[in-house]
């Protein structure tokens, strides 16, 4: 399993720029990811915090913590102007964004830059092209990356979006070009929907995003999601660290993500990994980053690239022994990659559970005062997560508050374990969706490996009308 001997602090020393204090401009289990990173580095932590996470397990663990503003995202977690002065007066000398929050806005990536700190992902530019998805899928196109069918561009009027439903078939998608988090997308059965679908898709964008630019690709109907994890460092050195199946989802929203896929072999995992490494190469790209692609009759087509830290990264760090997050802090540090392609190993099998704070099947939040939690441990179990019993889990944002992360040699032995993990989870004084990770490892289409991304939707669905008719 993991193993940091390629990323001791002594490497650091030489590194030609020198990071001693992060500032973590996000909040959570992800800022103490970073934070547990940066210690077993040897560096310090800033953590910033809205007013209502003061007593967050991210701000104690933290060596220092700055209050940036209130509840709301925008008062604080997205409050440039307030992070910027959090960081110069603590001193930190780089910034790590985490996921979500500012991660991908390449205008407060640029302006970390012009305030002297380093920033610890790829560069702004890289940000903005790959952040409007019209643009990203170009650039995908160029680099040899094969993308879905549709639009070459955004589509402005009905007209041009019935001749591109004409040249790919419907059904088709309506996509944001700034999307994200799965809104703005609406299908389009057939040409009669396509107008409407275009005006909802739109105005949902221009709600969520500010941009109403919208596109059109083919909708595949089986497709899985599978994500190919890259790192390139700044002396050109790319490499792939294989793949991730996020195929189960509930409205375009990861629950549950394993590596290796169930339905690659390693020659074809080579094949997409080396053409995806080859690309990114071809692109500039420095940093970690993931290129998610949809999978379906053997072909892989290009959704989109994330310039980030994913949530699901442990999967990839268990398969592959390699601490991500230190690689992040390494490459930000201007060295070489600590590893090698002919380096990187795929052993055994990793899967992770989202656990929300929320109804299992009814997905209501149940944000509040967790009064007990025990979390699960033994051979090849792995807990992120800010819970801790008397912690109070404020309504204002996301409702993931841990991630299980099992491992073991095989997917059999890996998912009994989960089981095993999630029996041995307490949390009390919330409801979690722990029940739906119960039901879906029991289901035969997920025990076989069979799944797409539609299928725990359409299982749900199933579900509920039993419930009606009986
Ligand atoms: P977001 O940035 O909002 O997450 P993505 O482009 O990454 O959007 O797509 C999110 C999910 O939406 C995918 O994992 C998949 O479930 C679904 N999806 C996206 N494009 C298509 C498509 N062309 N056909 C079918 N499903 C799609």
């Amino acid at each position: 399993m993991s193993d940091l001997k390629h990323l001791l602090a002594s490497d650091l020393r030489d590194a030609p720029k020198q990071i001693r204090k992060i500032l973590i401009a996000n909040r959570g289990e992800v800022s103490l990811r970073v934070t547990r990173a940066a210690h077993d580095l040897g560096m310090k932590t800033v953590a910033i915090h809205s007013t209502v996470d003061s007593d967050s397990m991210h701000v104690r663990m933290a060596d220092e913590a700055v209050c940036v503003g209130g509840p709301a995202g925008a008062d604080s977690y997205l409050n440039i102007p307030s992070i910027l002065s959090a960081a110069q007066i603590t001193g930190a000398d780089a910034i790590h964004p985490g996921y979500g929050f500012l991660s991908e806005n390449s205008n407060f990536a640029d302006l970390c830059q012009q305030h002297g700190l380093i920033w610890i992902g790829p560069s702004p530019q890289t940000i903005d092209t790959m952040g409007d998805k019209v643009r990203a899928k170009q650039a995908a196109i160029a680099a040899g990356i094969p993308c879905v069918p549709g639009s070459s561009g955004a589509v402005k009027t009905v007209q041009e979006g019935l001749k591109v439903g004409e040249e790919v078939g419907y059904p088709v998608l309506v996509k944001a070009a700034s999307g994200g988090g799965g809104r703005g997308m609406k299908v389009a059965q057939d040409e009669s929907e396509l107008e409407s679908a275009l005006a909802m898709a739109a105005s949902e964008a221009k709600a969520a995003f500010g941009d109403d630019s919208v596109y059109i690709e083919k909708y595949l109907t089986k497709p899985r999601h599978i994500e190919i994890q890259v790192a390139a460092d700044e002396h050109g050195n790319v490499i792939h660290l294989g793949e991730r199946d996020c195929s189960l989802q509930r409205r375009h929203q990861k629950v549950l993500e394993e590596c290796p896929s169930p339905a690659l072999d390693s020659d074809q995992r080579q094949e997409i990994g080396n053409l995806t490494a080859k690309a990114v190469g071809n692109l500039g790209y420095t940093s970690v980053g993931t290129v998610e692609y949809l999978y379906e009759n053997g072909e892989f087509y290009f959704i989109e690239m994330n310039t980030r830290i994913q949530v699901e990264h442990p999967v990839t760090e268990l398969v592959t022994g390699v601490d991500l997050v230190a690689e992040q802090i390494r490459i930000a540090s201007g060295l070489p990659l600590s590893r090698r392609q002919e380096d990187i190993t795929f052993d055994g099998h990793a899967m992770e559970a989202r656990i929300n704070a929320e109804h299992p099947f009814t997905f209501m939040p149940s944000p509040g005062h967790v009064t007990g939690y025990h979390p699960p441990g033994g051979a090849g179990v792995r807990v992120d997560s800010h819970l801790y019993a008397g912690y109070k889990i404020p309504p204002y944002y996301d409702s993931m508050v841990a991630k299980i992360i099992t491992y073991a040699n095989d997917r059999d032995a890996c998912l009994r374990r989960m089981k095993r993990a999630l029996h041995e989870l307490i949390v009390v004084g919330v409801t979690t969706n722990v029940d739906l990770h119960n039901f879906i490892l029991n289901e035969p289409a997920f025990t076989n490996g069979e799944y797409a991304i539609h299928w725990l939707e359409d299982r749900l669905a199933e579900l509920n009308e039993t419930d009606e008719a009986s």
